[in-house]
C-alpha cells in the first residue's frame, strides 16, 4: 500500500517547529515544520497554513487519517527540492520576506496549502496523475482557491514598498486564476491526459482550467450541493482508485442535477469548449409620434414635421406639470429597449438582466445553440443598463467587460474586469506548474 516514499536530513536544520490540529473532524494530528535557520522567518507561516489547510479539508472533504504531518521548508539554493507532495510529508518553498499581504507571504501560503492539498487530491484519493491530472492538480487547485476564497484572502497586487504606502489591493483568487485558463484559445479538455498536450502552457491549464471549469460548476450547482457532493467523492473514494467518470457521477447523483453536470463534462472536460458571449447591442430610445398620414374619425390627414414637434412639446409640457417630480429618463412617450446578445462558443445558459431608469428590472434567459437572440422591452422608462451573467456563474467567459453595458459610461467597470493586473499575474503562473 505504500504510494512513494521520501525522507529528509540536513544538520543545518533549526530545532523543528511543532504545533497540533485539535479541531472538528479529524483525531489530533501533529504539525512539524523542518525548516533551515536562514528562512526562520517562513516556520510559523508554514505551519499556520498547514493547521488551517487540516481544519479546511476536514470540514470540507472528510478526516486526515494521519497522526503527523511534516511540512520541510528546502535551504537557500535549493529551490527544486520546493512544492512537492508525499502522504504525511510536503516540501513548501523559502522566501526572504514574507511581510504579511505581500506577494511573497501569499505565494508561501499558497505553496503550502497546495502540497498538504495533495495529501488528499491523490494521496488519499488516489487517482492517476499521468492519465487524468485533473483529479489532481486541478480539483486540488480547486480547492486551495476555495479555501483562500472564503478565507477572504486574494492575489495581493502589493510590493512592500507599495504596502508601506497604504497600498493594499488584492486580486480575487478565482478571477486570478482564469486569466491562466487559456479561455481564449483553450487547447486540451481538462480531462485530457498529461503527456500527451499541445504545449506545456496547455499542460499548466489544468490547474486554472480545472479550478475555473469547477468554480463555475459550483456557481450553477451551489455551494451546499458542490460541498455535499465533494464529501460523497471522498467517502466513497478515499484508499480507492478513482477516476473521472466516478468524479462525475458522484457529482451528478448527490448534486441531483444530473444534465448540468453532464453539459458541463462534455462541454470541458471531455472536450474543449470556449465560451464567448456577449452583449452585442444595446439601446433604449423614446418611441415619437411620426410624420405621415393618419387616420382621425375616418379621414385620412397628413401630418407634416411640424405639426409633429408642436404636438410633442405641448403633450411633453403637459406632462411635466402633471409629473414635477418625474426622473430622468421617463417622460409622456413610450421607450423601446432593445439588447441583441450573441454568442461565440458553447451554450451555457445565460441570465440577461435590464436596469431602468425607475429602478425596475427585467429579466430574460439566453439558452441553447442559437448564435444570437435579441430582447426587446417597451416601458415607459429609459434602460440605464445591461448584464449578461449577473450572477457571475461563467468565469469560463474569454472576457466579461463585454458581458455587461450602460448607456452612460461606467468608470467602474473597466476597473473590475482590468487586464492590467494579468501582467502582475503573469509569473505567478510560471510558477505554478512547477507545483
Ligand atoms: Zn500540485
Amino acid at each position: 500500500d505504500v504510494i512513494d516514499f521520501a525522507f529528509t536530513a540536513d544538520n543545518r536544520f533549526a530545532e523543528p517547529l511543532v504545533g497540533y490540529y485539535e479541531g472538528e473532524g479529524s483525531p489530533k494530528v501533529t504539525v512539524q515544520v523542518l525548516y533551515p535557520p536562514e528562512y526562520a522567518s517562513n516556520a510559523a507561516p508554514v505551519l499556520k497554513a498547514t493547521i488551517d489547510s487540516l481544519a479546511y479539508f476536514s470540514r470540507t472533504l472528510g478526516a486526515y487519517p494521519y497522526r503527523t504531518v511534516t511540512a520541510v521548508i528546502p535551504p537557500y539554493n535549493a529551490g527544486e527540492a520546493a512544492g512537492m507532495e508525499y502522504p504525511t510529508f510536503f516540501t513548501a518553498d523559502g522566501y526572504d520576506d514574507v511581510t504579511p499581504g505581500t506577494l511573497n507571504a501569499h505565494r508561501l501560503d499558497f505553496v503550502t496549502i497546495h502540497e498538504f492539498g495533495h495529501g488528499y487530491f491523490m494521496g488519499l484519493l488516489a487517482s492517476n496523475e499521468f492519465e487524468e491530472p485533473m483529479l489532481d492538480e486541478g480539483l486540488n487547485e480547486y480547492w486551495n482557491n476555495r479555501m483562500l476564497s472564503e478565507r477572504g484572502q486574494g492575489v495581493p497586487l502589493a510590493t512592500r514598498l507599495l504596502k508601506r504606502l497604504g497600498f493594499s489591493a488584492q486580486f480575487p483568487q478565482f478571477q486570478a486564476e482564469r486569466m491562466g485558463a487559456m479561455l481564449r484559445e483553450p487547447a486540451d479538455g481538462i480531462g485530457a491526459n498529461s503527456w500527451d498536450r499541445m504545449s506545456s502552457g496547455s499542460y499548466s491549464s489544468v490547474y486554472s482550467r480545472t479550478a475555473t471549469v469547477m468554480r463555475d460548476l459550483e456557481a450553477q450547482l451551489g455551494s451546499v450541493a458542490t460541498e455535499r457532493a465533494f464529501k460523497a467523492y471522498y467517502a466513497r473514494w478515499s484508499f480507492r482508485h478513482p477516476s473521472i467518470a466516478d468524479l462525475r457521477e458522484t457529482l451528478a447523483e448527490v448534486s441531483g442535477q444530473r444534465a448540468l453536470v453532464e453539459r458541463v463534462f462534455a462541454q470541458q472536460v471531455y472536450a474543449t469548449g470556449k465560451i464567448d458571449d456577449r452583449i452585442a447591442k444595446f439601446d433604449s430610445d423614446e418611441v415619437l409620434p411620426q410624420p405621415g398620414t393618419q387616420l382621425i374619425d375616418g379621414k385620412r390627414s397628413e401630418l407634416d414635421e411640424e405639426t409633429i414637434e408642436k404636438q410633442i412639446s405641448a403633450t411633453r409640457k403637459e406632462w411635466k406639470k402633471a409629473n414635477p417630480d418625474a426622473k430622468e429618463g421617463s417622460g409622456p412617450y413610450p421607450f423601446l429597449t432593445r439588447v441583441l446578445v450573441s454568442r461565440q462558443g458553447v451554450a451555457v445558459p445565460q441570465t440577461l438582466r435590464v436596469t431602468f431608469a425607475d429602478d425596475s428590472v427585467e429579466t430574460a434567459q439566453f439558452d441553447g445553440a442559437l448564435r444570437w437572440q435579441r430582447f426587446s422591452w417597451s416601458k415607459p422608462v429609459r434602460a440605464v443598463s445591461a448584464q449578461l451573467d449577473p450572477e457571475q456563474r461563467h468565469y469560463l467567459d474569454v472576457s466579461k467587460a463585454d458581458d455587461g453595458r450602460t448607456l452612460e459610461p461606467d468608470k467602474t467597470l473597466s476597473w473590475r474586469w482590468s487586464s492590467d493586473a494579468a501582467a502582475i499575474l503573469q509569473n505567478l503562473y510560471a510558477l505554478l506548474v512547477t507545483l
